[in-house]
């Protein structure tokens, strides 16, 4: 095997949390060989790339930046670039013609053999490809197991927040929206054990996260039989929500659908749940939803949502809008507005429809809506989003909340960025892409220094309410991780803005200072 490589690991990360999860695993596995993140990929032995095949966008970057290391293996013969995630298991082979230079294609099953392939290939210059079976390759039983969930031992310092975690609670997606090709890239829907995922919760806990978020597809379908007990999420948040340490719980991304009752009650009742639903609408027309065969009307959405703010007042509810999707008329584009509007999302991600080879839309519907009308009416849909945000985030002025702190805001971290150029970011790769619907769940913070500068005094800092609202205020970096009260003074579409409040803690008053 050679020895000469430098053993400095470049990754890039687009596309949903899942990703950003996967990654912070892999870089795990191969820190413990040995290997070392770097920012910059024109020092980097080791190239890899977790990709997204959700949206064509996201594939063409991966493609452009497969393009721009054609020659790099001139300088360093020891390379091994690599590609992971969904546009692996979507393109397999078909990487290798389009960028001959690649070593590995892996899977979103495959995960786990990454540091085996990477010594190989540098060791062997052979190309590999593991990749799971196609969804009609075999058996249901044969595909799923093909699709392995990939959940080691997790690193604290791998990930963006010492105090956040994510926790794979099932992968897969069984739902087959006609315009999705995620059952395709990441498999049948199959739900870890809960006894698995109570300890997982209770490790991370133990390494100082004080906030977890279960992640899945459709992380409200998760289900899963346990010594003779059936198990929904439901029974799950109960099962974690008494783990000592954990002061938050959230779980993304949910299927209306499956929004049921118990677990709308579940939320209510356990008070570390956090109030606040993603469950994307995609539409506001039945006969879109029908083309798209989400299996739901608008009037059982508007019924789920009026189910919501009578079991869990106050509770904020986001979604996602595909606009432009194949047939979609003006007056079915306006569907969705008059939905955005009756419903005041907290906000709403909105995506042009991005027609993917193997979906059945593809297959069957034509693309027929030009760009620039797909383009209008997303900046439309936008606007009057951004307008509820905005109206509806004034409402915080002159009111005190309580935030998770989750570290330097932002701001802060851009101008530590100036200040300290060449500092690398633990997880160089995960600098989140437009691509990225990540931003459900913030990852921004870095790592809270360890020991702050007394003499810099206090920064802005990043936090959010258990509705999910973005806050900024100024305060000790030291705050990380803990609960503050807020009181808010100004606003934007996107962010309150706030002053810390302290509490004397001998004399009861409660006294407004920022925190020094
Ligand atoms: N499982 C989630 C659900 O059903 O709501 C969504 C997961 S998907 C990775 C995230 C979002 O990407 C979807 O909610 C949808 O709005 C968007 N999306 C998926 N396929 C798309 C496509 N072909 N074109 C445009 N947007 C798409
Ligand atoms: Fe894709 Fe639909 Fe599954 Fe969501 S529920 S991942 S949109 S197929």
């Amino acid at each position: 095997m050679s020895q000469s490589h430098n053993r400095l690991l470049f990754i890039e990360t687009v596309g949903c949390q899942m990703n950003v999860l996967d990654s912070e695993l892999v870089v795990a596995a191969l820190r413990e060989q040995g290997y070392e993140l770097t920012d910059q990929v024109g020092d980097a032995d080791t190239v890899l790339f977790n990709t997204c095949s959700v949206r064509e966008h996201a594939e063409h970057k991966i493609y452009s930046q497969l393009g721009r290391l054609k020659y790099s293996k001139r300088k360093r013969p020891d390379q091994v670039i690599g590609v992971f995630g969904c546009m692996a298991q979507k393109d397999q082979e078909l990487i290798f013609q389009r960028a001959p230079h690649v070593d590995m294609v892996v899977g979103t099953g495959q995960l786990a053999e990454i540091p085996r392939l990477v010594s190989e290939a540098r060791r062997d210059r052979t190309r590999a490809l593991a990749v799971s079976l196609d969804r009609r390759g075999g058996s249901r039983l044969e595909v799923a197991s093909s699709f392995e969930s990939y959940d080691p031992l997790r690193d604290p310092t791998m990930r963006p927040s010492p105090f956040q975690a994510f926790v794979r609670i099932m992968i897969g997606c069984d739902k087959f929206c006609t315009y999705c090709v995620v059952p395709t890239t990441r498999g049948p829907e199959q739900s870890r054990p809960p006894s698995q995922v109570a300890s997982e919760v209770r490790m991370l806990a133990g390494q100082g996260v004080r906030e977890v978020t279960l992640i899945g597809q459709t992380v409200n379908s998760y289900s899963h039989v346990e010594d003779g007990r059936s198990w929904r999420l439901a029974d799950l948040l109960e099962l974690i929500h008494d783990t000592d340490g954990i002061k938050r719980i959230k779980f993304v991304t949910n299927f209306p659908r499956d929004m049921d009752t118990p677990l709308l009650e579940a939320v209510g009742d356990l008070s570390k749940v956090c109030r606040y639903l993603h469950v994307p609408a995609q539409s506001g027309s039945d006969a879109v939803l029908e083309r798209m065969k989400r299996g739901y009307t608008v009037d059982e959405y508007r019924e789920m949502m009026g189910r919501i703010n009578e079991i869990v007042p106050g509770c904020a509810v986001s979604s996602d809008f595909i606009v432009g999707f194949c047939g979609e008329s003006d007056q079915e584009f306006e569907a969705s507005v008059r939905l955005v509007e009756e419903c005041r999302f907290k906000n709403s991600f909105i995506f042009k429809y991005s027609a993917r080879s193997g979906t059945k839309a593809d297959d069957r519907l034509d693309d027929d809506v030009p760009d620039a009308v797909k383009r209008e009416r997303n900046a439309r849909l936008l606007e009057v989003q951004t307008a509820i945000c905005e109206e509806d985030n004034a409402l915080f002025i002159g009111r005190s909340v309580e935030v998770l702190v989750e570290g330097p805001s932002k701001m802060t971290l851009k101008q530590q960025k100036r200040q300290h150029r060449g500092t690398p970011h633990p997880m160089p790769g995960v600098e989140l892409s437009e691509e990225s619907d990540v931003d459900l769940v913030s990852l921004e913070p870095g790592p809270v220094p360890e020991d702050p500068d007394p003499l810099t005094g206090p920064i802005q800092l990043v936090g959010r309410t258990d509705c999910d609202r973005i806050v900024v205020f100024d305060g000790n970096p030291r705050l990380a991780g803990s609960l503050a009260s807020i009181s808010v003074e100004d606003c934007t579409a996107t962010t309150l803005l706030g002053r810390i409040i302290t509490r004397e803690l001998q004399h009861a008053p409660v006294i407004e200072l920022p925190v020094l």
